[in-house]
């Protein structure tokens, strides 16, 4: 478990070493800030998990520190525990009404100041871990979990995404729809899991073969889609003809010590104003003359 940090945005020295005192006892890291604007600085450098905020401020006020860190995507979900003087409910309101997560009354009891940070920090915690299983659960639903490359639905938003901003933007992309040879016979003969595995070596030659931006899925069975962002007819060419020759260049390793040769087709075409499912069908059409033509070949279309 990481420690976590509070941040205790407070202009007066005597309060500051006080809460600092506090809650250094139960294992909180501290960073001070004495005035409003190096109380925003401090958030954005350190990225507390738990802010004290002093309403009274010299420079920016607490509010106003408040308002700026509810404004910044960044810092607007760590929870702010404010400091007030007044016995009046008035700043109280303004203060929640503002976002802050509770509020603390000068003079304070340790007890309370401790059970309102460490509620703050559980509650800070839980984000992070909501914010990273959400993380984890958008790449699992954007994955083929065989490959590892991009599944069928989230290819397409890609393939849409790309399409949009060629026309947008005026540049021309390529697809590439890639077919392995033959693979039903690859089935039947090293099995399923065999055939896994060739899908698996495959995926990895393929990714291997591919520019920074280009963008690999699985299309379906054995059949995977290529989007080359930025690239004419030639250059989809030259990248299916790079995808084959890695494919063909070695035979692919199985689990049980054996071997099998693989190869791929692949046909080419170019966004040019075309809707993406027309480009995907002259993809198709092409590949299917690499078929014709004997495999294991690139054709354009
Ligand atoms: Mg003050």
């Amino acid at each position: 478990m990481t420690v976590a940090t509070v941040l205790i945005a407070e202009d007066s020295l005597v309060v500051r070493t006080v809460l600092r005192r506090h809650l250094e006892t139960q294992g909180y890291a501290i960073v001070e800030a004495d005035d409003g604007h190096s109380a925003l600085e401090a958030c954005r450098e350190t990225r507390p998990d738990v802010v004290l905020l002093d309403i009274e401020m010299p420079g920016l006020d607490g509010y106003q520190v408040l308002a700026q860190m509810k404004a910044d995507p960044d810092l607007s979900e760590v929870p702010v525990v404010f400091l007030t003087g007044h016995t009046g409910a008035d700043d109280l309101v303004e203060g929640l009404r503002l976002g802050a997560h509770d509020y603390l009354r000068k003079p304070f009891e340790a007890s309370e100041l401790i059970a309102r940070v460490s509620a703050a920090a559980r509650v800070k915690a839980l984000q992070d871990e909501l914010r990273r299983r959400n993380a984890e659960l958008a790449v699992v639903s954007r994955t083929d979990a065989l490959t590892g490359l991009f599944n069928r639905r989230h290819i397409e938003e890609r393939l849409h995404e790309v399409a949009g901003a060629a026309r947008r933007h005026d540049f021309v992309f390529g697809v590439v729809m890639l077919d392995i040879d033959h693979f039903k016979a690859v089935n039947d003969t090293v099995g399923h899991a065999g055939g896994d595995a060739v899908l698996r070596e495959f995926a990895a030659r393929t990714q291997n073969a591919l520019r920074e931006e280009d963008i690999a899925g699985r299309w379906g069975g054995e059949e995977f889609l290529l989007i080359l962002p930025h690239t004419d007819l030639d250059g989809a060419a030259t990248l299916g003809e790079r995808v084959r020759a890695a494919v063909a260049a070695s035979p692919f390793a199985l689990d049980d010590g054996g071997a099998l040769e693989v190869t791929v087709s692949c046909g080419c075409a170019v966004g040019d104003g075309f809707e993406p499912e027309e480009l995907v069908k002259r993809a198709d059409v092409a590949l299917y003359e690499a078929k014709e033509g004997g495999r294991n070949r690139v054709v354009t279309g």
